[in-house]
Protein backbone atom coordinates (compact mmCIF):
# COMPACT_ATOMS: atom_id res chain seq x y z
CA UNK A 1 0.00 0.00 0.00
CA UNK A 2 1.23 3.69 -0.47
CA UNK A 3 2.07 4.80 2.93
CA UNK A 4 2.10 8.34 1.82
CA UNK A 5 -1.70 8.06 1.33
CA UNK A 6 -3.11 6.83 5.05
CA UNK A 7 -2.41 7.94 8.50
CA UNK A 8 -0.58 6.18 11.29
CA UNK A 9 -3.75 3.84 12.47
CA UNK A 10 -4.39 2.46 8.89
CA UNK A 11 -1.01 2.00 8.11
CA UNK A 12 -0.55 -0.01 11.47
CA UNK A 13 -3.81 -2.48 10.85
CA UNK A 14 -3.22 -2.92 7.43
CA UNK A 15 0.60 -1.81 6.00
CA UNK A 16 1.93 -5.70 5.06
CA UNK A 17 -1.13 -7.31 6.10
CA UNK A 18 -3.09 -7.60 2.71
CA UNK A 19 -5.68 -10.39 3.14
CA UNK A 20 -4.46 -14.06 2.30
CA UNK A 21 -4.27 -14.30 -1.71
CA UNK A 22 -4.65 -17.82 -1.24
CA UNK A 23 -7.74 -18.09 0.92
CA UNK A 24 -8.47 -14.23 1.52
CA UNK A 25 -7.81 -14.82 5.25
CA UNK A 26 -7.67 -11.11 7.00
CA UNK A 27 -5.27 -11.93 9.34
CA UNK A 28 -2.08 -13.12 7.58
CA UNK A 29 -1.74 -16.88 8.38
CA UNK A 30 1.09 -17.86 10.76
CA UNK A 31 3.39 -19.69 8.33
CA UNK A 32 4.65 -21.98 10.54
CA UNK A 33 7.54 -23.61 8.33
CA UNK A 34 11.27 -24.08 7.90
CA UNK A 35 11.40 -25.11 4.21
CA UNK A 36 9.51 -24.26 0.86
CA UNK A 37 9.04 -26.43 -2.01
CA UNK A 38 10.63 -25.16 -5.06
CA UNK A 39 9.43 -25.74 -8.78
CA UNK A 40 12.15 -26.93 -10.15
CA UNK A 41 15.92 -26.14 -8.64
CA UNK A 42 15.93 -22.08 -7.89
CA UNK A 43 12.18 -21.70 -8.70
CA UNK A 44 11.09 -20.39 -5.61
CA UNK A 45 7.50 -18.96 -4.83
CA UNK A 46 8.15 -15.37 -3.90
CA UNK A 47 11.63 -16.09 -3.35
CA UNK A 48 10.89 -17.61 -0.20
CA UNK A 49 13.25 -20.62 0.53
CA UNK A 50 14.43 -21.32 4.01
CA UNK A 51 12.93 -19.30 7.00
CA UNK A 52 15.81 -18.17 8.76
CA UNK A 53 16.37 -15.80 5.61
CA UNK A 54 12.78 -14.97 4.97
CA UNK A 55 9.26 -16.23 6.08
CA UNK A 56 6.20 -14.41 4.93
CA UNK A 57 4.60 -13.83 8.46
CA UNK A 58 7.86 -11.78 9.23
CA UNK A 59 7.86 -10.53 6.31
CA UNK A 60 3.98 -8.60 7.20
CA UNK A 61 5.85 -7.58 10.09
CA UNK A 62 8.77 -5.96 8.77
CA UNK A 63 6.42 -4.46 6.22
CA UNK A 64 4.60 -2.66 9.22
CA UNK A 65 7.22 -1.71 11.08
CA UNK A 66 8.86 0.11 7.84
CA UNK A 67 5.59 1.58 7.20
CA UNK A 68 5.40 2.60 10.56
CA UNK A 69 8.18 4.52 11.37
CA UNK A 70 8.78 5.73 7.74
CA UNK A 71 12.02 3.62 7.10
CA UNK A 72 13.40 2.04 3.71
CA UNK A 73 13.01 -1.35 5.16
CA UNK A 74 12.85 -3.17 8.55
CA UNK A 75 14.16 -6.48 9.44
CA UNK A 76 12.68 -8.35 12.82
CA UNK A 77 14.69 -10.46 15.29
CA UNK A 78 14.03 -12.55 18.41
CA UNK A 79 14.69 -10.26 20.78
CA UNK A 80 15.64 -5.91 21.08
CA UNK A 81 19.18 -7.65 21.93
CA UNK A 82 19.40 -9.26 18.88
CA UNK A 83 18.50 -6.68 16.65
CA UNK A 84 21.37 -4.67 18.53
CA UNK A 85 23.46 -6.46 18.01
CA UNK A 86 23.47 -7.43 14.52
CA UNK A 87 22.91 -3.68 13.51
CA UNK A 88 26.43 -3.33 15.38
CA UNK A 89 28.10 -6.07 13.83
CA UNK A 90 27.02 -4.98 10.19
CA UNK A 91 28.07 -1.08 10.49
CA UNK A 92 31.03 -1.70 13.01
CA UNK A 93 34.26 -3.22 12.97
CA UNK A 94 37.47 -3.78 15.33
CA UNK A 95 38.88 -0.44 16.16
CA UNK A 96 35.64 1.21 15.61
CA UNK A 97 34.25 3.49 18.32
CA UNK A 98 30.19 4.28 19.46
CA UNK A 99 29.29 6.97 21.45
CA UNK A 100 26.80 5.64 24.40
CA UNK A 101 24.00 7.29 26.28
CA UNK A 102 25.44 7.83 29.85
CA UNK A 103 22.18 6.36 30.94
CA UNK A 104 21.80 3.43 28.09
CA UNK A 105 19.36 0.96 29.22
CA UNK A 106 21.62 -1.40 30.91
CA UNK A 107 21.15 -4.45 28.81
CA UNK A 108 22.91 -2.26 25.76
CA UNK A 109 25.55 -1.26 28.01
CA UNK A 110 26.13 -4.67 29.22
CA UNK A 111 26.49 -5.51 25.50
CA UNK A 112 29.34 -2.99 24.99
CA UNK A 113 30.51 -3.30 27.97
CA UNK A 114 30.96 -7.19 28.31
CA UNK A 115 31.03 -8.42 24.14
CA UNK A 116 31.47 -5.69 22.04
CA UNK A 117 34.79 -4.67 23.59
CA UNK A 118 36.28 -7.99 23.40
CA UNK A 119 35.72 -7.81 19.66
CA UNK A 120 37.72 -4.64 19.49
CA UNK A 121 34.35 -2.01 19.34
CA UNK A 122 35.18 0.51 22.08
CA UNK A 123 32.22 2.59 23.69
CA UNK A 124 32.12 5.67 25.58
CA UNK A 125 29.32 6.68 27.67
CA UNK A 126 27.97 10.15 27.28
CA UNK A 127 25.14 12.06 28.60
CA UNK A 128 22.98 13.18 25.55
CA UNK A 129 20.82 16.22 27.22
CA UNK A 130 24.60 17.72 27.15
CA UNK A 131 25.05 18.22 23.56
CA UNK A 132 28.21 20.56 24.13
CA UNK A 133 29.59 17.21 25.43
CA UNK A 134 28.26 14.66 22.70
CA UNK A 135 30.03 17.18 20.25
CA UNK A 136 33.23 17.12 22.17
CA UNK A 137 33.39 13.46 22.45
CA UNK A 138 32.35 13.06 18.91
CA UNK A 139 35.29 15.33 17.93
CA UNK A 140 37.76 13.55 20.04
CA UNK A 141 36.62 10.05 19.15
CA UNK A 142 35.58 10.17 15.51
CA UNK A 143 32.83 7.46 16.36
CA UNK A 144 31.45 5.13 13.78
CA UNK A 145 27.80 5.51 15.68
CA UNK A 146 26.42 7.87 17.92
CA UNK A 147 23.67 5.16 19.92
CA UNK A 148 20.76 7.25 21.86
CA UNK A 149 17.82 6.83 23.63
CA UNK A 150 15.05 9.35 24.04
CA UNK A 151 12.97 8.88 26.70
CA UNK A 152 16.43 7.31 28.87
CA UNK A 153 15.43 3.85 30.64
CA UNK A 154 15.12 4.90 33.41
CA UNK A 155 15.86 8.39 34.61
CA UNK A 156 13.22 9.69 31.42
CA UNK A 157 15.96 12.36 30.20
CA UNK A 158 14.87 13.39 26.64
CA UNK A 159 17.42 13.76 24.19
CA UNK A 160 17.27 16.49 21.04
CA UNK A 161 17.18 13.90 18.26
CA UNK A 162 17.42 16.57 15.41
CA UNK A 163 20.33 18.21 16.87
CA UNK A 164 22.40 14.38 17.86
CA UNK A 165 21.80 13.90 13.90
CA UNK A 166 23.65 17.37 12.87
CA UNK A 167 26.94 16.34 15.49
CA UNK A 168 26.61 12.66 14.11
CA UNK A 169 26.65 13.73 10.02
CA UNK A 170 29.32 16.39 10.70
CA UNK A 171 31.24 14.08 12.23
CA UNK A 172 30.77 11.37 9.94
CA UNK A 173 29.12 9.05 12.61
CA UNK A 174 25.77 7.45 11.77
CA UNK A 175 22.88 8.23 14.38
CA UNK A 176 21.22 5.15 16.02
CA UNK A 177 17.62 5.89 18.18
CA UNK A 178 16.48 3.11 20.04
CA UNK A 179 12.97 3.92 19.95
CA UNK A 180 11.70 1.62 22.27
CA UNK A 181 10.44 3.48 24.69
CA UNK A 182 8.08 5.77 22.88
CA UNK A 183 7.41 3.90 20.39
CA UNK A 184 6.73 4.37 16.53
CA UNK A 185 3.29 6.33 17.66
CA UNK A 186 4.60 8.95 19.61
CA UNK A 187 7.90 9.25 18.28
CA UNK A 188 9.28 8.96 14.95
CA UNK A 189 13.77 9.45 14.82
CA UNK A 190 13.87 8.55 11.10
CA UNK A 191 12.32 11.70 10.45
CA UNK A 192 14.10 13.86 12.51
CA UNK A 193 17.37 12.89 11.14
CA UNK A 194 18.17 9.50 12.60
CA UNK A 195 19.85 6.76 10.46
CA UNK A 196 18.63 3.88 11.88
CA UNK A 197 16.05 2.75 14.37
CA UNK A 198 16.18 -0.19 16.95
CA UNK A 199 13.34 -1.58 19.07
CA UNK A 200 12.65 -3.98 21.71
CA UNK A 201 9.13 -4.93 20.36
CA UNK A 202 8.87 -7.48 23.45
CA UNK A 203 7.46 -3.75 25.25
CA UNK A 204 4.83 -1.35 23.38
CA UNK A 205 5.05 -2.56 19.96
CA UNK A 206 3.93 -6.18 20.89
CA UNK A 207 1.69 -4.67 24.31
CA UNK A 208 0.56 -7.65 26.09
CA UNK A 209 4.11 -8.92 27.27
CA UNK A 210 3.71 -12.47 25.89
CA UNK A 211 6.08 -11.84 23.16
CA UNK A 212 9.76 -11.23 22.93
CA UNK A 213 11.16 -9.55 19.65
CA UNK A 214 13.43 -7.18 18.27
CA UNK A 215 13.77 -4.79 15.23
CA UNK A 216 15.91 -2.77 13.15
CA UNK A 217 14.47 0.08 10.93
CA UNK A 218 16.72 1.57 8.53
CA UNK A 219 16.28 5.15 6.02
CA UNK A 220 18.73 4.59 3.13
CA UNK A 221 17.88 1.76 1.35
CA UNK A 222 21.45 1.40 0.47
CA UNK A 223 22.06 -0.67 3.86
CA UNK A 224 19.68 -3.33 3.25
CA UNK A 225 21.79 -5.50 1.50
CA UNK A 226 24.27 -5.35 4.51
CA UNK A 227 21.69 -5.80 7.05
CA UNK A 228 19.71 -8.70 5.69
CA UNK A 229 22.90 -10.73 5.14
CA UNK A 230 23.83 -10.34 8.73
CA UNK A 231 20.47 -11.37 9.55
CA UNK A 232 20.68 -14.65 7.66
CA UNK A 233 24.05 -14.95 8.31
CA UNK A 234 23.94 -14.98 12.38
CA UNK A 235 20.14 -15.89 12.44
CA UNK A 236 18.42 -14.51 15.58
CA UNK A 237 15.32 -13.95 13.46
CA UNK A 238 11.65 -13.62 14.60
CA UNK A 239 9.75 -17.14 14.09
CA UNK A 240 6.62 -16.81 12.55
CA UNK A 241 4.44 -17.01 15.58
CA UNK A 242 6.25 -14.21 17.47
CA UNK A 243 6.17 -11.97 15.00
CA UNK A 244 2.64 -12.81 14.62
CA UNK A 245 1.56 -12.17 17.84
CA UNK A 246 3.74 -8.78 17.25
CA UNK A 247 1.75 -7.73 14.46
CA UNK A 248 -1.84 -8.34 16.48
CA UNK A 249 -0.26 -5.93 19.23
CA UNK A 250 0.96 -3.31 16.54
CA UNK A 251 -2.77 -2.79 15.12
CA UNK A 252 -4.18 -1.62 19.01
CA UNK A 253 -0.73 0.72 18.99
CA UNK A 254 -2.11 3.85 18.45
CA UNK A 255 -4.94 3.28 20.96
CA UNK A 256 -3.55 1.57 24.05
CA UNK A 257 -0.40 4.40 24.11
CA UNK A 258 -3.19 7.43 23.69
CA UNK A 259 -4.49 5.09 27.27
CA UNK A 260 -0.72 4.64 28.42
CA UNK A 261 0.18 8.26 28.06
CA UNK A 262 -3.20 9.50 29.66
CA UNK A 263 -2.83 6.87 32.87
CA UNK A 264 1.09 7.55 33.17
CA UNK A 265 0.14 11.46 32.97
CA UNK A 266 -2.56 11.08 35.77
CA UNK A 267 -0.05 9.22 38.24
CA UNK A 268 2.74 11.62 37.72
CA UNK A 269 0.54 14.17 38.40
CA UNK A 270 -0.36 12.66 41.92
CA UNK A 271 3.18 11.52 42.65
CA UNK A 272 4.55 14.95 42.83
CA UNK A 273 1.70 15.87 45.10
CA UNK A 274 2.72 13.22 47.77
CA UNK A 275 5.38 13.84 50.73
CA UNK A 276 6.53 10.62 50.70
CA UNK A 277 8.23 11.14 46.57
CA UNK A 278 11.32 13.29 46.71
CA UNK A 279 10.84 13.73 42.60
CA UNK A 280 8.71 12.71 39.97
CA UNK A 281 11.05 11.92 36.42
CA UNK A 282 8.13 12.32 33.74
CA UNK A 283 9.01 14.38 30.33
CA UNK A 284 4.98 15.49 30.83
CA UNK A 285 5.73 17.40 33.81
CA UNK A 286 6.30 21.26 32.86
CA UNK A 287 9.24 21.08 35.45
CA UNK A 288 10.67 18.24 33.92
CA UNK A 289 14.03 19.72 32.03
CA UNK A 290 13.20 17.82 28.63
CA UNK A 291 10.06 19.01 28.81
CA UNK A 292 9.71 21.52 25.87
CA UNK A 293 11.74 19.44 23.91
CA UNK A 294 9.73 16.65 24.22
CA UNK A 295 6.05 18.34 23.21
CA UNK A 296 8.31 19.39 20.21
CA UNK A 297 9.56 15.64 18.81
CA UNK A 298 6.77 12.86 20.44
CA UNK A 299 3.60 13.02 20.24
CA UNK A 300 2.47 12.39 23.50
CA UNK A 301 5.21 11.89 26.54
CA UNK A 302 4.93 8.10 26.80
CA UNK A 303 3.61 5.86 29.78
CA UNK A 304 7.04 5.49 32.08
CA UNK A 305 7.21 7.19 35.13
CA UNK A 306 10.05 6.84 37.11
CA UNK A 307 10.18 8.63 40.72
CA UNK A 308 12.60 9.03 43.30
CA UNK A 309 11.39 7.98 47.20
CA UNK A 310 12.39 10.61 50.23
CA UNK A 311 12.57 8.22 52.77
CA UNK A 312 15.69 6.36 50.52
CA UNK A 313 16.35 2.53 49.13
CA UNK A 314 15.08 0.50 51.39
CA UNK A 315 11.57 2.19 51.57
CA UNK A 316 11.76 2.05 47.47
CA UNK A 317 12.60 -1.88 47.81
CA UNK A 318 9.44 -1.95 50.32
CA UNK A 319 7.33 0.27 48.34
CA UNK A 320 7.79 -2.16 45.08
CA UNK A 321 6.12 -5.33 47.16
CA UNK A 322 3.68 -3.32 48.43
CA UNK A 323 1.68 -2.74 45.66
CA UNK A 324 -1.42 -5.00 44.75
CA UNK A 325 -2.10 -3.88 41.01
CA UNK A 326 0.76 -2.54 39.85
CA UNK A 327 2.94 -6.55 39.37
CA UNK A 328 6.59 -6.34 40.68
CA UNK A 329 8.69 -7.30 37.59
CA UNK A 330 11.02 -6.35 35.01
CA UNK A 331 9.86 -5.42 30.86
CA UNK A 332 7.59 -2.48 30.27
CA UNK A 333 4.94 -1.49 27.50
CA UNK A 334 2.50 -4.17 28.39
CA UNK A 335 -1.37 -3.52 29.34
CA UNK A 336 -1.05 -4.39 32.45
CA UNK A 337 1.11 -1.93 34.94
CA UNK A 338 4.40 -2.97 36.47
CA UNK A 339 6.68 -1.84 39.32
CA UNK A 340 10.51 -2.17 39.66
CA UNK A 341 13.36 -0.92 40.89
CA UNK A 342 16.13 -0.69 38.59
CA UNK A 343 18.83 -0.12 40.37
CA UNK A 344 18.26 -4.25 41.57
CA UNK A 345 16.55 -4.99 38.19
CA UNK A 346 16.84 -4.15 35.34
CA UNK A 347 20.39 -1.92 35.70
CA UNK A 348 21.64 -4.41 37.96
CA UNK A 349 24.41 -4.71 35.25
CA UNK A 350 25.27 -0.69 35.70
CA UNK A 351 26.46 -0.97 39.46
CA UNK A 352 29.64 0.41 40.13
CA UNK A 353 29.92 2.22 36.63
CA UNK A 354 29.21 5.62 35.56
CA UNK A 355 25.98 4.32 34.59
CA UNK A 356 24.48 3.36 37.99
CA UNK A 357 21.24 4.56 38.56
CA UNK A 358 20.18 6.13 42.12
CA UNK A 359 18.96 3.77 44.44
CA UNK A 360 15.89 5.62 45.79
CA UNK A 361 14.69 5.35 42.26
CA UNK A 362 11.45 3.26 41.26
CA UNK A 363 9.85 3.03 37.81
CA UNK A 364 6.87 2.29 36.69
CA UNK A 365 5.19 1.35 33.52
CA UNK A 366 1.82 2.58 33.67
CA UNK A 367 -1.27 0.13 31.83
CA UNK A 368 -4.48 0.74 30.53
CA UNK A 369 -6.49 -0.16 33.70
CA UNK A 370 -8.45 2.14 35.19
CA UNK A 371 -6.67 4.86 36.06
CA UNK A 372 -8.41 5.89 39.63
CA UNK A 373 -7.40 1.84 40.84
CA UNK A 374 -4.30 2.64 39.84
CA UNK A 375 -3.73 5.53 41.93
CA UNK A 376 -5.57 3.80 44.76
CA UNK A 377 -3.10 1.35 44.48
CA UNK A 378 0.16 3.56 44.12
CA UNK A 379 -1.28 5.47 47.19
CA UNK A 380 -1.40 2.97 49.52
CA UNK A 381 1.72 1.39 48.72
CA UNK A 382 3.85 4.68 49.55
CA UNK A 383 2.12 5.56 52.46
C1 LIG B 1 14.01 -4.10 26.75
C2 LIG B 1 14.84 -3.10 26.04
C3 LIG B 1 15.83 -3.51 25.14
C4 LIG B 1 16.18 -4.98 24.90
O1 LIG B 1 15.14 -5.68 24.29
P1 LIG B 1 14.84 -7.23 24.54
O2 LIG B 1 13.63 -7.49 23.71
O3 LIG B 1 14.60 -7.42 26.02
O4 LIG B 1 16.04 -7.99 24.09
C5 LIG B 1 16.53 -2.53 24.46
N1 LIG B 1 16.30 -1.22 24.68
C6 LIG B 1 15.38 -0.80 25.56
C7 LIG B 1 15.17 0.67 25.76
C8 LIG B 1 14.63 -1.71 26.28
O5 LIG B 1 13.71 -1.29 27.15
Amino acid sequence: MNRDEYGFETLAIHAGQDPDALTGAVVPPIYQTSTYKQDGVGGTRGGYEYSRTANPTRTALEQCLAALENGARAFAFASGMAAEDCLIRTLCRPGDRVLIPGDAYGGTFRLFDKVLTTWGVQHAPVMQTDLEAVARAAEAQRPRLIWAETPTNPLLSIVDIRALAAIAHEHGALLVVDNTFASPYLQRPLDLGADFIVHSTTKYLGGHSDVVGGAVVIKDPSHAEALAFTQNATGAVAGPFDAWLTLRGIRTLAVRMDRHCANAARIAHALAEHPAVASVLYPGLPGHPGHELAKAQMRDFGGMVSFRVAAGEAAAVELCAKTRLFTLGESLGGVESLIEHPARMTHASTAGSPLEVPADLVRLSVGIEDPDDLIADLSQAVA
